[in-house]
């Protein structure tokens, strides 16, 4: 229950926590909300000698809008995106998805930036920032570089980081005007991660679909985009049939693990059925 010995760090610049976390090395790890790295630490399954805080790092929060693109912070708190009208009017799926979030004590400390760098495949917003196509800005010893959501996942707690990169933020183009979404989240209970949850925005002309993108969550050890899913509605109104051959479709890339939260089959199968909800739901809201 008690973490091991650590150095506390608290750097005002992103030049200062880069130099910190580049000259600590492996032995040094960013902290942000704290509330996937300290139960990790708690447990001695993560057990980093120097943490570096970036509260006070200048620059790193908030919400902006820049035309059509909205730039996160990536200190930014989940409860943040909660309350910011910019993103219950542009991107109103990730204001749905953060109240799936765990619950509000989580939600005050626990960070975008934290939320999508983590690598965890449980945690919600990686597939919603995919399906979104958002961009994520990393500063590191070598400079400042972009990396697009769909590139950044490489494997469970793994992802594109170099050592002693930080991510600064994140950026998504605002969905088309009328677009319609929804994020189905199958939980065992208020405050757990997901058995299954997925992730759809839409747009309808004439009953039919017309764009789609739907993103995956805790169902594989990545976040994935479902693709074929995607490309099975376009062109389709969402009847039974072209649900349930989205649905299957989603099924076939969902390779979950077995666990707690239920059986490789059953995490599949309700996998599909959050895939067909989330799609009748953004097709009824959008315009
Ligand atoms: C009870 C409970 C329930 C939860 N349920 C859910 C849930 O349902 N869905 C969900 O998505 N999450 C859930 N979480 C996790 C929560 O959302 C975390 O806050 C989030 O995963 C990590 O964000 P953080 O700001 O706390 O990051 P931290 O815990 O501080 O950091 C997480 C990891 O990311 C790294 N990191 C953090 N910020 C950066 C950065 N800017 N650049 C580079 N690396 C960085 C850290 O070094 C660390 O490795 C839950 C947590 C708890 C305690």
């Amino acid at each position: 229950m008690i973490p091991g010995a650590f150095s506390y760090h608290r750097p005002a610049t992103v030049a200062d926590a880069v130099k910190l976390l580049a000259d600590l090395g492996d032995e040094a790890r960013p902290l942000a909300g704290g509330h996937s790295l300290i139960p990790m630490m708690k447990l001695r399954l993560a057990t980093p000698a120097h943490l570096v805080d970036l509260h006070a790092v200048a620059g790193l929060k908030g919400i902006s809008r820049s035309g059509n693109d909205v730039s996160i912070g990536a200190m930014t708190t989940q409860h943040e995106l909660l309350a910011s009208e910019e993103i219950a009017k542009s991107l109103p799926i990730l204001h749905e998805a953060a109240a799936l979030i765990a619950d509000p004590q989580v939600r005050y400390r626990g960070t975008v930036g934290g939320n999508v760098a983590n690598g965890d495949p449980g945690n919600d917003m990686p597939a919603l920032m995919m399906t979104l196509g958002a961009t994520y800005q990393l500063e590191g010893p070598n400079g400042r570089r972009e990396v697009g959501s769909g590139e950044f996942y490489q494997g469970a707690y793994f992802t594109a980081l170099e050592p002693g990169e930080i991510l600064t933020s994140v950026t998504i183009q605002v969905p088309a005007a009328g677009h319609g979404y929804a994020y189905e989240k199958l939980k065992r209970k208020v405050g757990d991660y997901a058995t299954a949850a997925a992730a759809v925005v839409l747009t309808m002309a004439g009953g039919k679909v017309a764009t789609c993108a739907i993103g995956l969550t805790n169902l594989h050890e990545t976040p994935l985009l479902a693709a074929d899913a995607a490309k099975a509605v376009i062109g389709a109104s969402l009847d039974a049939a072209s649900l349930k051959t989205a649905a299957q479709a989603a099924e076939a890339i969902m390779s979950p693990a077995a666990d707690a939260r239920g059986p490789v089959e059953y995490r599949k199968h309700v996998g599909g059925i959050m895939v067909a909800r989330a799609l009748q739901r953004a097709a009824m809201r959008a315009e």
